[in-house]
């Protein structure tokens, strides 16, 4: 059993903002009792809550279970009854407004996102230590995050033309539909390697799962590092391979 495994959360252990279902939580209520298991993600310390603990059942072992919102620039343990925050690298308010300027800047000259066309909630949404940049919004229906950008080739071209223009910050593939703006060198990656740090584990030990493992792949920053990966095509797979890790 690895020490410890990491999960990306959309498309790995949920179906894209969805939370997990009642066999994915049984699963991972067993694998918390034998190893220490962490959520890595995009989105926010809400969205985790949502889609992963309250779908845990009570007794389940949170001193086990670390979470990573917006793609390890946080991260959370479970201490005394509450999550609490371990580090922040929380951009600045200025820096905030200076990539939310940049994003409408590139919209407006790659013609790909039309800020005149009412949103589906926030298009620019400021996340402490990231800005996310969703084309069609953040609550944007499923099929219509879906349709927008198949083969990554939108995403990619607002991730080159924002990286242009924000020299000291990373730019990630998010979403679906959404690009991760963030100080440079800021990635899953550097959540990986953090935890890592915290929990006293060598690298190589720990067991990396994600959909996304691909270039250009939001789990890409993890092939970086020492850490084993093992590739899913999705939730089914994931509790697949959670399932083998304890029968073994
Ligand atoms: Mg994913």
């Amino acid at each position: 059993m690895p020490p410890l495994v990491m999960f990306d959360l959309d498309q790995t252990l949920t179906e894209s903002k969805q939370p997990l279902t009642p066999h994915m939580a049984e699963l991972l209520a067993r694998l918390l009792v034998k190893t220490r298991v962490a959520v890595i993600s995009g989105g926010g310390l809400p969205q985790f809550l949502k889609q992963v603990v309250d779908q845990l059942s009570p007794d389940v072992k949170l001193s086990h279970l670390y979470l990573l919102p917006t793609s390890g620039a946080t991260l959370y343990e479970w201490r005394d009854g509450a999550w609490q925050k371990v580090y922040e690298e929380e951009l600045s308010e200025k820096d905030a407004a200076k990539v939310a300027r940049a994003i409408r800047a590139v919209a407006a000259e790659t013609g790909l996102v039309d800020f005149s066309i009412p949103s589906y909630g926030e298009r620019i949404e400021y996340r402490g230590s990231q800005v996310t940049f969703s084309a069609n919004g953040q609550e944007a229906p499923l099929e219509i995050k879906a349709r927008w950008d198949p083969d990554k080739s939108k995403r990619r071209m607002l991730q080159k033309a924002l990286s242009a223009c924000l020299p000291d910050f990373s730019v990630g593939m998010g979403g679906s539909n959404s690009v991760d703006i963030t100080y440079k060198g800021i990635d899953k990656a550097y959540g990986l390697t953090k935890l890592a740090e915290r929990l006293n584990v060598p690298i190589r030990e720990i067991v990396y799962v994600g959909d996304q493992l691909t270039p250009g792949g939001n789990d890409e920053a993890v092939l970086r590092t020492l850490a084993k990966t093992r590739a899913v095509n999705g939730p089914s797979e994931t509790a697949l391979f959670i399932a083998s890790l304890l029968s073994e």
